[in-house]
């Protein structure tokens, strides 16, 4: 079969090929407990849930507009005014099927062939093969764990080039958890201000923050750099929503009207029923969100302690999102090491240790290297206290084996 060139670039996504590896073990009922997972383990709430079923009760089961319906579209006016202090127009706003899907439309509306996007590492998994999908180079910005995986401003300066259109933002970040400061983009923005380059700020995960860290995106710093920046957002892990598939993004009106008419010709509008569920998430009584931040937090706290005290593990406390991105490259050192590298051979160190950890302890986690970072692991928190618990023993358990 003959396939096009764009998709043959694509691999599929590494973060499901364990989760679906772990399921599989699952159905044949093995005891797996899952650190994997991309999305909070709670429930939609149910004001949503219900908000969906008085839509389909009073048919708003048809086509709307490409770029969403009005009252969703003022609705996220509002809450950008309300969490983030950014105001727009509602030419400025658009609605797409997940954030996934706003920064698919964005690269394919942006890049042409050979245009570089600045995509800084470790990052997400879907940023380089969305670049590529459209046509253009991520260019792999390296960042260091002893500078707690945060943007160099030298390192920028020298990687930009006049082919260079944009670049990826994510605070806080999937994987790392890292969050900015407002010093620390500023630091980023010097940069940035004096070039032709579009700032992408994805903020999916702006509600997951802890330490009594504010958050503050690109746009807050100047309307001079809001101009340049597009902001993400979706309600799928602020609102348990995943399923969903509700994405947005504000800011130049010329770039969301090239959008909407991108996705006008493709999906069409993003799910009517969703939209109408959504609108009720960013309206309703926004103190669910700390119930849940709460949950993670504490989570996060017991996560991070234990996966500290395993034989050659070091975790970095994240400040936002749901997972750790602890360092794993002192047990590629372990005398038991050899023997688990020649049975799963040809494979990445993070790939053997993932690995490992499923078929002796029945423990799913994310390979560093999906995120560009051979040396770590990815464990969410988006797991029960009794699971996480249970779970860390076992990956200690299997560890030291190899001690
Ligand atoms: N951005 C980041 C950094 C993510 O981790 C995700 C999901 O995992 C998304 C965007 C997209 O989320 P969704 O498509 O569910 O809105």
């Amino acid at each position: 079969m003959k396939f096009s060139k764009r998709i043959l670039k694509i691999k599929p996504s590494p973060t499901l090929e364990i989760t679906a590896r772990a399921n599989n073990l699952k159905a044949k009922g093995v005891d797996v407990i899952n650190f994997g997972a991309g999305e909070p383990d709670f429930d939609t709430p149910s004001p949503i849930k219900d908000a969906a079923i008085k839509a389909i009760n009073n048919g708003k089961t048809k086509y709307t507009p490409a770029g969403g319906i009005i009252e969703l579209k003022k609705a996220i006016l509002q809450k950008f005014k309300r969490d983030n202090n950014l105001n727009y127009d509602v030419n400025e706003v658009t609605v797409n099927c997940g954030g996934k899907h706003s920064i698919y439309n964005l690269m394919q509306i942006l890049l042409n062939d050979g245009d570089e996007v600045i995509v800084p590492a470790p990052y997400w998994v879907s940023y380089p093969p969305v670049i590529l999908l459209a046509g253009g180079t991520p260019i792999i910005l390296e960042t260091n764990e002893e500078n707690s995986f945060k943007i160099s401003p030298e390192k920028l300066k020298s990687i930009i080039t006049s082919k260079t259109r944009a670049i990826i933002i994510n605070s806080p970040s999937n994987p790392t958890g890292v969050t900015y400061s407002q010093e620390e983009l500023q630091n980023i923005s010097d940069i940035l201000k004096k070039q032709d380059i579009i700032i992408i700020s994805d903020d999916i995960y702006e509600s997951l923050i802890y330490d009594s860290k504010k958050f503050i995106n690109m746009a807050n710093l100047s309307e001079e750099i809001k101009k340049k920046t597009i902001v993400l957002n979706g309600v799928s892990k602020t609102y348990s929503m995943t399923g969903w598939r509700i994405g947005y993004m504000a800011g130049d009106e010329a770039i969301i009207k090239k959008v909407e008419i991108l996705q006008s010709q493709s999906t069409s509008n993003p799910c009517s029923i969703s939209q109408w569920a959504a609108l009720e998430a960013l309206t309703i009584d926004q103190s669910l969100i700390s119930d849940m931040v709460n949950l993670f937090n504490e989570r996060r706290t017991i996560l991070t302690n234990k996966l500290n005290q395993i034989p050659g593990v070091s975790c970095l406390v994240p400040n936002g999102s749901f997972y750790t991105f602890p360092n794993v490259k002192e047990i590629y050192k372990f005398r038991g090491w050899k023997s688990i590298e020649k049975k799963y051979s040809n494979e990445n160190n993070s790939v053997i240790l993932s690995s490992y950890l499923l078929d002796e302890s029945r423990i799913a986690v994310i390979p560093g290297i999906a995120f560009g970072c051979d040396l770590n692991i990815r464990l969410s928190f988006a797991a029960s206290k009794e699971n996480i618990i249970e779970g860390i023993e076992r990956i200690k358990k299997a560890i030291e084996k190899l001690v």
